[in-house]
């Protein structure tokens, strides 16, 4: 019976019994939790056999060197067009809204257990050539990966026919067996992201209700920059650079979405990220597999945003004045911070070292919002992969596909 419910309406059902379960039930959550971890495991065991070879076989289809050259700086273009208007948001509702003029500094939690990010930018970019790709692999780094993939699967078009052949045969068929296994795991979903939710909703709720005052204004500034971002420019995007319906667009990516937002994690989402775009939108593999891999890891639409009002929160929580000039810095480095931010939870909050240090801002400034990150997190997840998948449709319409949005 279950299984003729569509799996966008149990994944709701679930979210919502998640939380009530984990909000009566709190002492059961150790008897869930495990399907959780299961779940999330089985997502993070496929993520890079699935992003290495769908690297490699959409580019060795996309083909020589000028179309590669044409879709991938269209692509890279629009990710830094769409992180750059969704920062601008985020910065003009921090500035309107101040939500951190007269906050009480009282409210920081300490942050001794926060790793810093403790890197520069050009280490970021750096990262980007794996001085050993298995290592990297192993590490579950995916922006090295991306790199190695586009390397190899560039060259692939450059040997002998018939060796060409071998090979693209060859990894287009460990592709199509790593997207069956997506399939497979997808069906417990519902499952999976009952236990996480209960289980965040159990160690969230008490410190959610007591928010207020400076905190909850700053928590509302996020979403609402979220919002119009997710809610109005990125379907305008889609309706005018796209030429397509933003609503059936939307429906059709209803499960990867509240997966991003339950898992707080768009590595986690992609896999069926790439299902839905390929299968509901019938955007081309070559397509997805190529824009797909590469925005879940460099295009952070929500966590740019986030970044910029969180570092401006800060500031003026500490009473320091941004100059337009430091502004623009925390802008540039925002985005830096973006793209470089795995696609895990709180990777964002890490890579906000980067812009605090940019502006001589305390990295204590951190403390004061941990208690609403997780909510913020999963809020800005879902904007993340929100985004790419409105990229991929422009490009594919841009490419003169046909779709069904
Ligand atoms: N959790 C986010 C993601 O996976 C990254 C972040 O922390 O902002 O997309």
């Amino acid at each position: 019976m279950l299984s003729k419910i569509k799996l966008h309406w149990q994944i709701l059902i679930a979210l919502i019994l998640a939380v009530a379960f984990g909000y009566y039930l709190p002492d059961l959550i150790p008897y869930v939790s495990w399907m959780g971890d299961v779940f999330l495991r089985g997502l993070s065991m496929i993520v890079i056999p699935l992003v290495f070879s769908s690297i490699i076989s959409g580019v060795a289809s996309i083909g020589g060197g000028s179309n590669l050259g044409r879709i991938g700086i269209k692509t890279i273009s629009l990710y830094l067009s769409t992180s750059l208007i969704a920062i601008l948001t985020g910065l003009f509702l921090v500035n309107l809204l101040q939500p951190g003029v007269g906050a009480n500094l009282g409210t920081a939690e300490t942050i001794q257990s926060l790793p810093t990010a403790g890197t520069s930018v050009s280490e970021i970019l750096m990262r980007t050539i794996p001085d050993n790709i298995v290592d990297a692999m192993a590490r579950g780094q995916i922006l090295p990966v991306i790199f190695f993939a586009i390397l190899f699967g560039f060259f692939i078009t450059q040997v002998q026919t018939e060796k060409q052949e071998i090979l693209t045969k060859f990894f287009n068929s460990i592709f199509e067996v790593m997207m069956k296994i997506t399939m497979f795991i997808i069906r417990f979903t519902p499952l999976g992201i009952f236990a996480i939710v209960s289980k965040e909703v159990a160690r969230n709720s008490g410190s959610l209700s007591n928010i207020a005052g400076s905190l909850g204004i700053y928590m509302l500034t996020v979403l609402l920059a979220l919002i119009i971002h997710a809610g109005i420019t990125l379907p305008l995007a889609v309706k005018l650079l796209g030429k397509s319906k933003p609503y059936l667009h939307f429906r059709n990516m209803a499960t990867p979405l509240l997966t991003a937002f339950s898992t707080s994690s768009s590595s986690a989402a992609l896999p069926l990220t790439m299902e839905a775009v390929e299968h509901n939108d019938g955007v081309s593999g070559k397509i997805t597999s190529f824009t797909l891999p590469l925005g879940a890891t460099i295009n952070m639409d929500g966590t740019a945003l986030y970044e910029c009002v969180a570092v401006i929160f800060i500031a003026q929580a500490y009473g320091v004045d941004l100059t337009v000039g430091q502004q623009a810095i925390v802008v540039l480095t925002a985005l830096l911070a973006a793209i470089g931010s795995a696609g895990i939870p709180m990777a964002g909050l890490v890579m906000m070292t980067i812009v605090l240090t940019a502006v001589n801002l305390p990295l204590e400034g951190i403390g004061l919002i941990l208690a609403v990150d997780r909510i913020l997190d999963m809020s800005r997840t879902t904007v993340n992969v929100w985004g790419d998948t409105c990229v991929a449709v422009i490009i594919a319409k841009s490419e003169g596909e046909t779709l069904n949005v």
